[in-house]
């Protein structure tokens, strides 16, 4: 009898690796070896820079590999800070300059153009070159100011029906975030490509 299938997530977030494996219980699921170093991500899109972390990680691994990339669209900035949402303010990862960039930067957008959305691409690769990659969204409004205490990155900025991300319980906003949206839509099909 063979075991469970094994599968790669193209990441070191022990988060997103936790709420993959809930999705993808008949799955195991590892996480990338430490000392891999994955390249920069170049893409322009979120789909784009998905799949090639999924490819890199398959390529690398020899195994199926599921990736994910994700970021803040703002409709006033014509979608940015877009794909370049974790190094906004120019440094990789610094959440609070990033999100205080953003807010000055939209000090003067009125009220009725603050629309703005969470968005995420999740992709497989499998070994035998096949691949595929879905979108999740969370649509909100952009805040004045930061508004709760959980979450990371631009939660505390984006309101979503009267409360910011980051004033949602963390089970609430998986249940409705860009990301759970696309992995729930990713983990069917990747189960149905392994299966056939
Ligand atoms: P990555 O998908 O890990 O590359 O994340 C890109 C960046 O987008 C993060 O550093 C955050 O700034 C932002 N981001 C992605 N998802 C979320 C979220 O759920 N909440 C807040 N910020 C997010």
């Amino acid at each position: 009898m063979t075991g469970p299938l094994r599968v790669v997530l193209a990441s070191r977030n022990a988060g997103k690796l936790a709420e993959l494996q809930r999705l993808l219980p008949g799955l195991d699921l590892v996480g990338l070896d430490p000392a891999f170093e994955p390249g920069p991500e170049t893409e322009a899109t979120f789909e784009g820079n998905a799949l090639a972390k999924a490819r890199e990680a398959c390529a690398h691994t020899g195994l199926p590999a599921v990736a994910d990339d994700s970021g803040l669209a703002v409709d006033a900035l014509n979608g940015m800070p877009g794909v370049l949402s974790a190094r906004w303010a120019g440094r990789h990862g610094d959440d609070v300059a990033n999100l205080q960039l953003l807010l000055a930067q939209t000090t003067d957008v009125p009220d009725d153009r603050r629309g703005a959305g969470f968005v995420c691409a999740a992709a497989y690769a499998l070994p035998d070159g096949r691949a595929h990659v879905v979108r999740g969204e969370l649509r909100g409004v952009l805040t004045r100011a930061p508004r709760g205490t959980n979450g990371f990155g631009y939660d505390p900025v984006l309101e979503v029906d009267g409360r910011t991300a980051a004033e949602m319980a963390p089970e609430e906003k998986d249940a409705v975030s860009h990301r759970g949206q696309a992995l729930r839509l990713l983990a069917p099909l990747l189960l149905d490509a392994l299966r056939s």
